[in-house]
């Protein structure tokens, strides 16, 4: 294992705050995990458990290390561990405004070196950056769920990102065993814009009653040779996070072929969130 040494303050402690507080600690990091919640935060910190002893009962790691990568991870509902970081990953819910007060906040703590990244997974990163008194060292990571299994991250360069901050970035994605790809600032950027309106147009195929969603998901699987069905990856994502992330698009184009599916918007508005909330297109137990 290579040892990043790195201070990273991972804001946001849900599937994807805990993944990447977990690949950085193993990668060797000081990582504070925060989020608005002590509760939250004991999720989070929970999942990172299961997480490791996942990895140590498939033998990709010892116990020991384990451990020591668990021992690596503070916890904490306040943003003071922004003072001494490195980067700054937010990773909280997918809402501009939610993002844009962290990002005012950490700006405000943060040593002037330290990048800010943003794991959004539509939002504008030269948005995001215009809150920053640092712009240029503003920046995306867009990991992929779940995070200490998916190998890309995809690095987001705002309009305003300097060269400096980009290789950076691109560095430490390769200290966390990730591949970096690096792509401009578009809604959606490319995982997203591509991804989302194949989702959105399954819910679609369901609304209508072209089958049920055991079959559309088979069809994309047996016939397209994709791992998982489009409609228990949504249940996986959140189908608030694809709800979110249909509604930039729509916004960020004005193009309606991107409107959300109405069924999409029931199931959020009922609550039922996919494998987080026990109930999406499928039920969890
Ligand atoms: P989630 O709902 O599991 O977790 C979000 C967490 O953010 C919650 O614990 C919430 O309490 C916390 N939070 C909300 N406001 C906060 C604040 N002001 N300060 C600190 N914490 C706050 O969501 P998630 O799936 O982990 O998604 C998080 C981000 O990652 C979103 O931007 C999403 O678009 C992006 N993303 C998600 C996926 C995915 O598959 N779910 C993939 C890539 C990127």
């Amino acid at each position: 294992m290579r040892v990043a040494a790195r201070r990273v303050l991972v804001i946001g402690a849900g599937q994807m705050g805990s993944g990447i507080a977990q690949v950085a600690a193993q990668a060797g990091c000081g990582v504070t995990l925060q989020d608005v919640d002590a509760a939250f935060l004991e999720r989070g910190l929970q999942a990172v458990r299961d997480g490791l002893q996942r990895l140590v009962r498939r033998g990709g790691m010892t116990e020991t290390d384990a451990a020591a990568a668990e021992a690596r991870i503070a916890l904490s509902t306040e943003l003071s561990a922004a003072q001494e970081a490195d980067f700054v990953i937010e990773a909280a819910t997918e809402q501009l405004s939610v993002k844009l007060g962290i990002f005012r906040a950490v700006d405000a703590l943060a040593p002037e070196s330290c990048i800010l990244a943003s794991n959004t997974s539509s939002l504008s990163i030269t948005e995001l950056a215009g809150a920053a008194r640092r712009p240029e060292r503003v920046i995306g990571m867009h990991f992929m769920n779940p995070v200490p299994v998916m190998e890309l991250v995809e690095v987001i360069r705002g309009l305003q990102t300097s060269d400096d901050a980009h290789a950076r970035t691109v560095e430490f994605v390769r200290e966390l065993s990730k591949t970096p790809l690096s792509v401009r600032d578009f809604p959606g950027f490319v995982a997203n814009r591509v991804l989302m309106p194949m989702i959105n147009e399954a819910v679609f195929a369901l609304q209508d009653g072209v089958a049920d969603a055991e079959t559309i998901d088979g069809v994309m699987k047996l016939g397209m040779n994709h791992p998982m069905g489009p409609l228990r990856l949504a249940d996986l994502i959140g189908l608030d996070t694809c709800l979110y992330i249909m509604e930039v698009l729509h916004k960020g184009f004005g193009d309606s072929k991107y409107r959300p599916c109405p069924l999409l918007r029931s199931y959020v508005a009922a609550g039922w969130l996919g494998r987080k909330t026990g109930r999406g297109f499928y039920p969890y137990t």
